[in-house]
């Protein structure tokens, strides 16, 4: 199949970008590289510079494209906080741009990634994609208005469309910002230097940590399942883990002894996060496969970065 991925020089872009490639499929690639590298990207990927607010250019790259995978995003929780407005028009108005820009092209079908984010706190554990939604930052909100953005275009055009609802995925290659580093990372990096693990709230706070293998395998699904048309499913691992029992977990596993302080006074987002899979199960055929204890060892061994200076 030929495909191409907004947001293709991140995190989940690249990861996914090159199994697409292994498995024998012809993938275009389109990222600002406002926080992407393009280096991790398989030669074989056909990658250009643009902006997923540029109708023109996405014109052009999609030409006999089958499906879209939709990623490119400013994604850091506290940074939309600042900035709601720059939220609402890289991850709204992108979402806007580019169903438009299908909706002229002609493509099959659109999965979007959203985000576990969107649920907020919840009366009940786990998460089903019926509850209530319940957005607590302007990211989050973004990432539902998206959703709604890309089911109702595609429904008003006879665009086939997906919304993947991503809970927290970490493994190597995760972006790893000065400020707000996602949690993964930064404590592998703290503890392995020896130095201060800070947790934001009191360290009780769960969520679905999902290895970043096992989303990119429930991705590709979603590009050729059936019965998934208009569908929204969460993509997490099924297993709810406090943030204080993964600075156990990297401590353990990097054999040190960091300093591990709790600030308070900061929050720590939702109390409780964690996705039910059932549904994902069924539509997708979906078994995450990556233990916890594994793809933090994974991520330790094969992220340089975590033990550069
Ligand atoms: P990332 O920051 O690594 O990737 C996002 C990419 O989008 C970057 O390469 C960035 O340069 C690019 N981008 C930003 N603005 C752009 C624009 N205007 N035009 C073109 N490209 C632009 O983040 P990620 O973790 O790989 O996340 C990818 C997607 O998955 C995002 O939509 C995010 O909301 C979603 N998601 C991620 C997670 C996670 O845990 N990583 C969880 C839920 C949802």
């Amino acid at each position: 199949m030929r495909f191409l991925i907004t947001g293709a020089a991140g995190f989940l872009g690249s990861a996914l970008a090159n199994a697409l490639i292994t498995a024998g499929h012809s993938v275009r690639a389109v990222d600002d590289l406002s926080t992407g590298s393009p280096d991790k990207l398989s030669k074989e990927v056909s990658f250009t510079r643009g902006d997923v607010n540029d109708r023109p250019k996405l014109w052009t790259l999609l030409q006999d494209i089958d499906c879209v995978y939709h990623l490119a995003a400013r994604v850091v929780v506290p940074e939309s906080v600042l900035y709601p407005r720059e939220y609402n028009h890289v991850n709204v108005g992108g979402t806007v741009t580019l169903m438009e820009a299908i909706r002229d092209v002609g493509v099959k079908r659109v999965v979007l990634a959203s985000s576990g984010a969107i649920y907020g706190n919840q009366p009940a554990q786990p998460v089903k994609e019926d509850c209530t939604p319940n957005p607590k930052s302007p990211y989050a909100v973004s990432k539902l208005a998206a959703e709604y953005y890309t089911h109702t275009i595609g429904s008003l055009w006879n665009i086939e469309t997906v919304c993947l609802r991503i809970f927290n995925t970490y493994g190597p290659n995760q972006q790893l910002p000065p400020t707000h580093p996602p949690v993964i990372p930064y404590f592998l990096k703290q503890a392995h230097e020896n130095a201060t693990i800070v947790i934001h709230g009191d360290g009780n706070q769960t969520r679905d940590y999902i290895y970043i293998d096992d989303v990119v395998e429930g991705m590709i699904a979603a590009a050729t399942a059936t019965s998934v048309n208009r569908s929204t499913i969460n993509i997490g691992s099924g297993r709810e883990t406090s943030v204080s029992e993964i600075a156990r977990l990297v401590v353990a596993l990097t054999g040190n002894r960091p300093e591990i302080v709790r600030n308070v006074r900061n929050e720590g987002g939702p109390n409780r996060l964690c996705a039910d899979i059932s549904l994902a199960r069924e539509k997708l055929n979906f078994h995450p496969r990556t233990p916890l204890e594994i793809g933090l060892q994974m991520t330790y061994e094969n992220d340089p970065r975590i033990k550069q200076k």
